[in-house]
């Protein structure tokens, strides 16, 4: 197998593309996608671009019954001199194959798949939309196919690339978001799967998230499953707060995605001097740093949106507001940062764009 001659099936009925101010998030897909399957004989073969198209699988199939399946979420930015840029690709390849560790799936050659994802933007270069703020998004996953209704990992595995041009998460600047912590519902435990991005991560949230969505709230901020009392993560991000100068964030303690944007903030604040730590944060130290006055910012950060602020935060029955619902200067100068870099408005100074 070589990463850099793939089939090409090219599509005949070329779809129309929307305009960039209608693109929302994950509406829209291109003409094509990538696909590669696995058989436990034979290894990862048959790597292709074909038509966009569904996939059909015995109704037998292990992801199906047993949720046996990963995925990731990366975006292409086009810069302004009309280049494709892949933000930490790599990162995210690496993080397929942990999960799929997890889920006992069998690793992928990440960079004959990043080869593979390159040629796959390459032949939809022009769905990459040009406007401020917008990407195409690029869903990576892989599900077993085995048709076998016994409890074991799949034999058999499909490895699709899917794309989608999305629009901008923010359009008139950051607006803070009202969060609300989840004091029911768990999100995930240690020793389980919370590390992974598996789907079963995903739909467990779906009724926390409605139920907060419902009362008024952009987010849940879900605390650790066991005492209740350590913050984990917010919605599909990862929690940072700025107290007295010192950026804190929750350690990765095996129920937490190591989120890549995550990683990018760490770096940065370390190289531009800021303090930061990873430990366990309570949601009471939180609420006790603001009575103090010395909670200055509430950010999260990931794929979509990269800096979300959180302006208020409500848990058991008392809400706080963090720099009076307005982004706080540390928050924007990370946003506007790695955006830069992302879109290739500022130079790289890390080496992170492909
Ligand atoms: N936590 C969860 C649960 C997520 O799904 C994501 C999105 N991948 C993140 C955090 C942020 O990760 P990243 O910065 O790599 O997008």
């Amino acid at each position: 197998m070589s990463a850099t001659v793939v089939e090409i099936v090219k599509s005949k009925n070329l779809k129309q593309k929307p305009n960039d101010d209608k693109l929302g998030f994950g509406k829209y897909f291109t003409d094509h996608m990538f696909v590669m399957d696995y058989t436990s004989e034979k290894g990862w073969i048959q790597p292709k671009i074909t038509p966009y198209e569904p996939i059909s699988l015995d109704p037998a199939a292990v992801i199906f019954h047993y949720g046996q399946t990963v995925f990731e979420g990366m975006k292409a930015y086009r810069t302004s001199d009309n280049k494709i840029l892949l933000f930490r690709p790599d990162e995210n390849f690496k993080r397929l194959n942990m999960s799929s560790e997890r889920l006992a799936m069998p690793p992928v050659n990440e960079e004959e798949v990043l080869e593979y994802l390159k040629q796959l933007i390459n032949v939809e270069k022009d769905w990459v939309p040009t406007a401020e703020g917008t990407s195409l998004y690029i869903r990576p996953f892989i599900i077993a196919t085995e048709a076998f209704l016994g409890l074991a990992a799949s034999k058999q595995y499909k490895l699709v690339m899917i794309l989608s041009p999305v629009g901008s998460y923010y359009t008139g600047g950051i607006k803070p978001v009202s969060i609300k912590v989840e004091e029911h519902y768990t999100r995930a435990v240690r020793g389980g799967t919370g590390m992974a991005k598996t789907a079963g991560n995903y739909c467990a949230t779906f009724n926390a998230q409605t139920k907060a969505t419902s009362e008024g709230f952009t987010q849940v901020l879900w605390l650790d499953a066991i005492e209740k009392k350590y913050v984990e993560e917010v919605g599909t991000s990862n929690a940072f707060f700025k107290v007295n100068g010192e950026v804190i964030t929750p350690e990765l303690s095996g129920s937490i995605l190591p989120g890549i944007t995550r990683k990018s903030v760490i770096e940065m604040l370390k190289d531009w001097g800021v303090p930061v730590t990873e430990r366990k944060v309570s949601i009471e130290e939180i609420f006790q740093y603001h009575k103090e006055g010395t909670l200055e910012e509430v950010f999260s950060t990931g794929t979509a949106a990269v800096i979300s602020s959180i302006g208020e935060l409500e848990w058991n029955g008392q809400k706080i507001t963090v720099n009076n619902n307005k982004i706080g200067d540390l928050s924007q100068k990370l946003y506007d940062t790695l955006t830069g870099i992302q879109t290739g408005k500022i130079a790289d100074p890390y080496n992170w764009t492909t």
